[in-house]
């Protein structure tokens, strides 16, 4: 019989449906699953196992990157304030630098980011994806993977819409992996035309996988289909019949009511990325109303190249004062909302609220502690206050997944980053 895993000495924010938060808390792993939660009485009646020391600090869900493209670190601080990016300066990029070894090292490099920023389930969509699954597989992150389909010739495709059958190989072959849930990612609707976004939705349905894009991002994308359907993105989308449970949104700035009654009746996820819709520029989703109507909605970091950092940290106190701003209304979104988002609301906009998002016993063991001893994180009044407004990844003293301590005293425990490092300095964009 494995050990147990006895996490002591921590305030656990359980982010249960009672929100209940226990003091100088205790919780037992077994194996994968949270076994028990709950107060110092718990170390009687589980006397042995690994203990883990939490230090006084705090015991979080591990935290819920919705949407990104993590092999992009290489192109990170590249053309940030350039406009009209993707046409003119991402897609050719790509075309030029982008095979396996990119995307492996490039996908690893940005798992060991998130997992040293407390993150402990991604969503990824690029090219090759079959790499992001080995580096994520290696490296013991929970991820969801879907490989890009678009109108074009793409990296690992001549054809356009390639991605469609490497696609679905690429289900048939992670489908039963513990940790790596496959899916299917046509890149956006304007970079797909309505015969191929079906054929992609008829794939997620036929291996019941996600299927994810990104929808009402661009202000073209908006004017294309009011040119061509008179009609937004996601009413398009929704006639030709591929808005379902399984569909994960990314961005959705450019959305009405009409569009949200749409999105409600079709419970989809929704990928919230105020990092990158702020500086690209992009417009202010209306979270205030999809939140009224609990929506499922989680938060992404996007790719490097629009995010920067891949961490969720970075985003909340973001996500909490833009939407303050806009609305002109400093009570808007107090920070235990914008936690929720990054944990238990990010595992519900993709359908994993059973497995993942809460500390509760049953749960998969997927769980953050960030330490409280360093100068920016005390005093603490208000433990959500201090994660929303105050930490940092740097804050993040040890991440486990899935039962197994990935991070420990702020290092990676199954990789030599330095040696990680080291091989992506190889790759230097270079662009024309
Ligand atoms: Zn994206």
């Amino acid at each position: 019989m494995v050990d147990s895993l006895i996490i002591k000495n921590v305030n656990i924010l359980t982010m249960n449906s009672e929100r209940q938060i226990i003091e100088n808390g205790v919780v037992i792993v077994k194996d994968s699953t949270i076994e028990d939660v709950g107060g110092e009485e718990l170390l009687e009646k589980y006397p042995s196992g690994n203990i883990i020391d939490g230090k006084n600090g705090i015991l979080m869900p591990g935290m819920v990157n919705t949407h990104t493209h993590a092999a992009m670190v290489f192109f990170r601080s590249l053309g940030d304030d350039v406009q009209d990016r993707l046409k003119k300066y991402i897609f050719p990029l790509e075309k030029k630098m982008v095979d396996k070894s990119f995307v492996y090292f490039g996908s690893k490099y940005g798992i060991a980011e998130m997992l040293l920023g407390g993150v402990t389930t991604f969503v990824d969509m690029y090219f090759f994806e079959d790499e992001v699954a080995k580096a994520a597989k290696e490296m013991g992150i929970r991820a969801v993977l879907g490989e890009t389909v678009v109108d074009f010739p793409s990296p690992d495709s001549k054809e356009p819409y390639g991605g469609l059958y490497y696609g679905e190989r690429f289900i048939e072959k992670w489908k039963q992996e513990e940790l790596i849930i496959p899916a299917i990612a046509p890149h956006a609707p304007y970079s797909n035309d309505t015969e191929h976004l079906q054929a992609a939705s008829a794939l997620a349905e036929k291996y019941k996988v996600p299927m994810m894009m990104h929808v009402a991002e661009m202000d073209y994308e908006v004017e294309k289909y009011r040119k061509e359907y008179d009609m937004t993105p996601v009413q398009y989308l929704d006639s030709i019949g591929v808005l379902k449970e399984n569909f994960i949104a990314a961005h959705l700035v450019h959305v009405n009511d009409e569009d949200m009654d749409i999105i409600e009746k079709r419970n989809i996820g929704i990928a919230h990325n105020m990092g990158a819709n702020s500086k690209g520029a992009k417009g202010v989703m209306p979270l205030k109303e999809m939140y009224r109507r609990k929506l499922k909605i989680g938060l992404g970091s996007d790719g490097p190249m629009s995010g920067n950092t891949l961490d969720i940290l970075t985003q909340m106190p973001l996500v909490a004062k833009v939407h303050k701003l806009f609305n002109q209304d400093r009570s808007l979104f107090p920070a235990s909302e914008i936690v929720e988002m990054a944990t238990i609301g990010g595992a519900r906009a993709l359908n994993l609220q059973d497995k993942i998002g809460s500390i509760e016993p049953g749960k998969k063991a997927d769980m953050v502690i960030l330490e409280t001893h360093s100068v920016n994180m005390q005093p603490i009044h208000d433990y959500y206050s201090v994660i929303v407004y105050s930490a940092n990844p740097s804050n993040v003293d040890t991440v486990i997944v899935n039962g197994k301590v990935l991070v420990q005293n702020k290092c990676l425990t199954q990789i030599d980053f330095g040696e990680l490092r080291n091989k992506i300095s190889q790759w230097k964009p270079e662009i024309n």
